[in-house]
């Protein structure tokens, strides 16, 4: 289980990873809001532990992008403006649950046990197309019954053609969904990233999965 922690206070913020990380969860942890927010795009985590007054982002708007992004890992916000506007705000913005300052490791501890429970309960069922699988919660993919490893990157653009098989996707959607802003995505970098993917997935194989549509962009589907 990896955790992402975005804290500006440095003591708290040692706190909370020192204990995390003793508890056997690995623990990014990034100090301000733009910082955090590149982080947890990437995909990589399971949880996402927010305070509220952050520099630069805050803790909501964060929260905001990720749900955007269809990044649906749990949130838990931390914040001492715990008002009954504040929770109500967090919540509409997609927050899974509250935890309000000062509070204990050990409810701290609870609070993520449970969010991690109730996320594995909705496990998203593994995506498949031909003999090629993906399974979202444990981000393994096979083909074949054979393992392949891919980047995160490409786990990305997977995921994406997956869930829209038999759908052709333009350079510009997969640019959308793929890359963070401020990203220079030019259609070279998209066909460089689809060229990687589809040696990993098609190489020596057959059928055949990415196919390009000249002049168009991508599909994923069988022959
Ligand atoms: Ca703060």
């Amino acid at each position: 289980m990896r955790l992402l922690l975005v804290e500006d206070e440095q003591k708290v913020a040692s706190f909370i990873k020192k204990g995390l990380e003793e508890e056997g969860y690995a623990v990014d942890h990034a100090a301000d809001g733009e910082t955090g927010l590149a982080m947890g795009l990437d995909g990589l985590h399971d949880l996402f532990i927010l305070d509220i007054n952050l520099p630069k982002l805050d803790g909501l708007g964060i929260l905001k992008e990720l749900r955007r992004k269809k990044i649906t890992a749990p949130v838990l916000l931390l914040t001492v403006r715990a008002t009954i506007e504040d929770k109500v705000i967090g919540l509409d913005t997609g927050a899974d649950d509250y935890l309000p300052k000062p509070f204990s490791f050990q409810e701290l501890l609870a609070r993520v046990r449970a969010l991690l429970r109730r996320n594995a309960d909705t496990r998203q069922p593994i995506l498949q197309v031909a003999d090629l699988s993906l399974d979202p919660a444990t981000r393994q993919v096979q083909r074949g019954g054979e393992r392949i490893e891919l980047t995160s990157k490409e786990f990305t653009l997977l995921d994406y053609f997956m869930r829209n098989q038999g759908r052709v996707l333009t350079r510009a959607m997969i640019a959308e969904h793929g890359w963070d802003y401020g990203f220079e995505t030019t259609t070279n970098v998209i066909d460089v990233y689809i060229n990687y993917l589809r040696k990993k997935i098609d190489d020596r194989r057959e059928p055949k999965l990415l196919h390009t549509v000249r002049g168009v962009g991508y599909v994923l589907k069988e022959e």
